[in-house]
């Protein structure tokens, strides 16, 4: 079992397979960005004998996540790959949606089970400005084909961001009306550097205000014991949840790691040290015992800590 040294079991690793993007979000993109070289990224199947060795240790959920995964080639091979591993219950996947349509039905087939949609804003122009691409029409159609191809439950990912989107609270709580979509808002993080934050920052007890101005929050089921608190709308056919990530630390129920493009463990989002699994990826017995290691390095919280890596690179 994957215990670490304050008692945490780690049930939960996101893997990232790949460090590259197709959008240039405002948040994520500051930087003059040095991709990883090709020949430094973890291959598929150096990804599944981590995963395995992960699972055969306690892990029991999986997302998938970069950078963007769906541009990353042959994906619903990895996917299958993973899918095979007895004793891993959830396979998911994070993605800004711009390929979605055209992957949803082969991605279902390779056994994937739901996706997270990252979606900041329903004005095109808006999000042309967040993102660089004029793809707002391409995002919507790849939550609609997760729909129909039945990844679900779709969940929509929405960070707030004070000047950006915090007016369209509202709309976005709407959504859930009338259609089976998860809704979170998620505080914006200082991650990376240079990345200010403090006048971007809305805390979410005032995204919860603006989402009351659509209809009382009434308390919904509690997810797997996530970080998210959940609510509905009266009548609505979706959820809102609410992920504090600074407000309220969930540092002591933390159960989970990152593994990045490049094979390094992320021990905690907010702390840049790292423990570098590649010298121990040929064999599984020496993957065990690296895994247990690095684990007992994660912090206790993340107090003081200022990640440098920006969350594409360290796999959101
Ligand atoms: N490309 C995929 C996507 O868009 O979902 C996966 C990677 S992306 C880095 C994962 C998530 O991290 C996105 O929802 C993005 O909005 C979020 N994110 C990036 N930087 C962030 C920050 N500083 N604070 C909060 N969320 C952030």
């Amino acid at each position: 079992m994957l215990l670490d040294s304050h008692g945490r079991r780690i049930t939960y690793l996101r893997v990232s397979v790949t460090d590259r993007c197709n959008l240039r979000c405002l948040y994520c993109s500051r930087h003059r960005f040095q991709w990883l070289p090709p020949e430094e990224i973890l291959t598929y199947e150096e990804i599944a004998r981590v995963v395995r060795v992960a699972v055969e240790l306690g892990v029991e959920r999986v997302r998938l996540t970069g950078g963007e995964p769906l541009l990353r080639r042959g994906l619903p091979g990895l996917i299958r790959m993973l899918a095979d591993i007895e004793g891993l219950r959830d396979l998911s996947l994070t993605t800004n949606g711009v390929l979605l349509s055209d992957l949803a039905s082969e991605l279902k087939a390779a056994g994937l089970a739901r996706v997270n949609v990252s979606l900041d804003t329903l004005d095109p122009e808006k999000f042309k400005r967040i993102t660089g691409m004029d793809a707002l029409a391409r995002v919507l159609a790849g939550v609609e084909a997760a729909l129909a191809w039945g990844l679900t439950p779709v969940k929509i990912n929405t960070v707030v961001v004070r000047g950006l989107n915090e007016e369209e609270v509202p709309e976005m709580a709407r959504l859930t009306l009338s259609e089976p979509l998860h809704l979170r808002f998620i505080e914006f993080m200082p991650i990376g550097e240079g990345n200010e934050w403090e006048d971007r920052f809305v805390g979410l007890e005032e995204v919860m205000e603006r989402v009351r101005e659509v209809g009382d929050l009434l308390p919904a089921e509690v997810e797997g014991g996530g970080p998210a608190r959940i609510f509905r709308l009266p009548g609505a056919r979706g959820t809102i949840g609410f992920i504090a990530a600074m407000s309220r630390h969930f540092c002591a129920a933390c159960n989970r790691l990152r593994l990045t493009p490049e094979g390094r463990l992320r021990l905690c989002l907010f702390s840049d040290r790292e423990f570098d699994l590649r010298p121990y990826l040929r064999r599984e017995e020496d993957l065990r015992q690296a895994l247990a290691e690095a684990v007992r390095l994660k912090p206790v919280s993340r107090a003081g800590t200022r990640p440098r890596r920006l969350m594409r690179s360290i796999g959101g």
